[in-house]
């Protein structure tokens, strides 16, 4: 496995490049909420999501992944773009949630 995948199917620790994204312990808590009433479907947060945690079937709500809490790159970036404001955010309580460190 080269140094740009994955360094192992733990969840924990991966590496992309020369960034190293680590969750640290504890449990980050739900830091997404979603308001499917309020969604139209638009599909802006699938767009933008680097974790493709968001999926969008043609016509359909939106829907999360059920392991976001241990995949999410907290960007925001779903939050940011959800017009309909069907999406919020909060970072995690500290000590948990995604660190990430360059080399
Ligand atoms: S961006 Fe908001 S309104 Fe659009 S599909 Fe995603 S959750 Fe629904
Ligand atoms: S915060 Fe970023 S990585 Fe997490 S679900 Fe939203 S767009 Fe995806």
């Amino acid at each position: 496995m080269s140094d740009n995948q994955k360094q192992s199917n733990d969840l924990t620790q991966w590496k992309v490049k020369d960034l190293v994204f680590r969750v640290e312990g504890g449990d980050p808590g739900d830091f997404i909420s979603f308001d499917e009433e309020k969604c139209d479907s638009c599909g802006d947060c699938a767009m933008v999501c680097a974790g493709s945690l968001w999926t969008v079937p043609e016509g359909k709500k939106a829907r999360l992944a059920p392991k976001y809490r241990e995949l999410c790159l907290e960007c925001a970036a779903c939050y940011a773009v959800c017009e309909a404001d069907a999406i919020d955010f909060r970072y995690p309580n500290g000590g948990t949630g995604i660190v990430i460190q360059h080399g």
